[in-house]
């Protein structure tokens, strides 16, 4: 449309091109353009007829030849075009070198002068407190948007092969580091580096966070010099690749120290957006999605749990060293209790407690049974003998009976083990899945102890996002 407004804030142009049709193309729009509706301040959606004025691409946005190798009279934007040129990210040319300069300057001066001590004090944060606090957080979320569903279905599509090879404009006036943007056309350095699909599932996580991700304050209470997309990028390299921070600041040519507010931001942020979003879905929905052999063996299962711990550094109070003790795995440990559907999606998780704790505590704790409906089921390992705390709410727990009287097994019994324990290896699969997130494979430090529950929330989350693993 010719006349229509430019839904860029502060942009007066018109016309311009359509939202892509394509959810997650269009996500990368919204947050390409960071609009937010006015009145709510939340995530704002375009509507059929808005447009982005042909102010905000660059000529590599747009096709040059046409299928037949013709040169195109009228300008077409690539399939993968994402507007780029706001007035917050131009610059006047002509200040350009000396700004490039100023830029070298202040990132040869953050090195210089970056206080060793005082980084790796910031990241010996003592841990006296019980340990079971400290990691439990509680975000009461009850009026909850329902947004797994756009979680569940859509599948990310594979990137046209016809894109062409990437071109930056004036981003060579930047010292610029390691940066999300020259993964566009390549999935499988998406996939090592984050666990996700390609470019556009990234942004996908990046729109799911909403417009606070542009507004957010730092630990240290100073703004990155790394762009937003950027920051979720270090964030999620962390956690998928354990990567240390000298060498992300290196990567991201940024200090060690922002590299450790950016982490500690990004993750508190992302936990907290996160919990907001109702990931329980109702019992249509799980049934609708199990697996066909599901419904038919346990079709009331709304969940399968499962519990996982994770290797923490020996805490150095001695209450704590005795909370994250795992006698089972014989060493210091944090411990998450993980339901998922049938389907292959994270459900519902507990905040991470000490590995002392049992199964049957952290279902308490977690609030599970506040979610459960009457005539639902519960599948679950055989560690979990908890029928007893469900029975009131008038939900089933289905347990292989194994262990519980060895010598007398009838043939029925044996079936019906068999059948649970082949049901179960999904939650076993997706654990898998969160524990390629190798932040919950190596002894986390204190600080990020503290954050663990976050951090496992987070990872599973990121599991959530990728394309889903059973077969219906
Ligand atoms: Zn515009």
């Amino acid at each position: 449309m010719p006349n229509t407004p430019c839904a860029v804030p502060t942009c007066s142009g018109r016309g311009g091109h359509e939202f892509p049709k394509e959810r997650k193309r269009c996500n990368a729009w919204r947050v390409a353009i960071r609009r937010v509706k006015d009145d709510t301040g939340r995530s704002w959606w375009p509507s059929l007829s808005d447009v982005v004025c042909s102010e905000h691409f660059i000529t590599s946005d747009y096709q040059q030849f046409g299928k037949s190798g013709v040169k195109l009279q009228r300008r077409k934007l690539k399939p993968d075009a994402v507007p780029s040129q706001f007035s917050w990210t131009k610059q006047p040319t002509s200040a350009v070198v000396s700004r490039t300069n100023r830029y070298t300057e202040r990132c040869a001066k953050r090195e210089g002068t970056c206080d060793r001590n005082s980084d790796e004090l910031s990241l010996d944060v003592d841990v006296d407190l019980d340990l079971d606090i400290a990691m439990v957080v509680n975000v009461n979320s009850e009026e909850q948007e329902v947004h797994d569903q756009a979680i569940q279905t859509d599948l990310p599509e594979t990137l046209p092969a016809s894109v062409s090879a990437h071109t930056q404009t004036d981003s060579g006036t930047k010292v610029q580091g390691f940066t999300i943007h020259d993964f566009k056309n390549d999935p499988k350095g998406v996939h090592y580096y984050t666990g996700l699909q390609d470019y556009l599932n990234f942004m996908d996580v990046l729109a799911s966070l909403g417009p606070c991700a542009f507004e957010l304050t730092y630990v240290n209470g100073k703004r990155p010099s790394l762009s937003v997309p950027d920051q979720l990028f270090l964030t999620i390299i962390k956690c998928r690749r354990y990567t240390v921070n000298f060498e992300l600041s290196r990567m991201f040519k940024i200090s060690k120290s922002e590299v450790y507010s950016i982490f500690a931001t990004w993750i508190r942020f992302m936990h907290l957006q996160w919990r907001e979003i109702d990931i329980w879905p109702d019992s249509d929905l799980v049934s609708f999605y199990a697996p066909s052999d599901f419904k038919a063996k346990f079709p009331s299962t709304r969940t399968i749990l499962d519990g996982f711990e994770f290797p923490v550094k020996k805490p150095k109070a001695p209450a704590a060293q005795q909370v994250t003790f795992s006698t089972y795995k014989n060493r210091n440990t944090a411990k998450a209790l993980v339901g998922i559907t049938p389907g292959g999606l994270m459900s519902h998780m507990s905040g991470a407690y000490g590995g002392s704790t049992s199964d049957r505590q952290m279902i308490e704790r977690s609030g599970l049974i506040n979610k459960v409906n009457k005539g639902d089921s519960i599948m679950a390992d055989k560690g979990f003998d908890v029928q007893d705390l469900f029975a009131p709410v008038d939900v089933t727990v289905n347990i292989p009976t194994f262990f519980k009287n060895k010598n007398r097994m009838t043939g029925e019994s044996v079936a019906r083990d068999r059948k649970i324990s082949s049901k179960r290896v999904h939650v076993e699969r997706i654990i898998g899945l969160g524990k390629t997130y190798k932040i919950l494979t190596q002894p986390l430090n204190h600080t990020e102890t503290i954050l663990s529950s976050d951090i496992a929330f987070i990872c599973f989350m990121l599991v959530n996002f990728r394309k889903c693993i059973i077969s219906r």
